[in-house]
């Protein structure tokens, strides 16, 4: 699977029949945080994503809001942080930012980003 496509689905919970519906955008990684190993000592980062939904679908009850707005006049929360990130989906990303500060993970080193 290439990186990130299965960040742009997450499953929610149906506003109309509660089944699981799938909520699809785009999403971004919004943040890094240091990853704390056993020992207190930062071993990493690991990314922080946000998914933006604008359209949601539920193969249950038949339901389609195909627009953010639809999705908001249901209560739909747009803006869904994902769990169960593989980092290493992101690891590309990292090397392209060249204002990356290891500073800002608590000194991680060059090289220890591998997983
Ligand atoms: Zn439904």
């Amino acid at each position: 699977m290439g990186a990130g496509h299965r960040y742009d689905e997450h499953s929610i919970s149906c506003p109309v029949c509660a089944n699981d519906a799938i909520l699809s955008g785009w999403h971004e990684v919004t943040d890094w945080e240091a990853d704390i190993g056993r020992h207190g000592n930062p071993e990493g980062a690991y990314p922080i994503v946000t998914l933006h939904g604008d359209s949601l679908r539920c193969d249950v009850c038949g339901l389609n809001l195909n627009s953010r707005e639809k999705l908001e006049v249901a209560g739909v929360e747009t803006e869904v942080e994902l769990e169960d990130i593989d980092p290493g989906d992101f690891l590309e990303q990292i090397e392209e930012w060249e204002d990356i500060d290891p500073e800002d993970f608590g000194g991680v080193v060059e090289g220890s980003w591998e997983l």
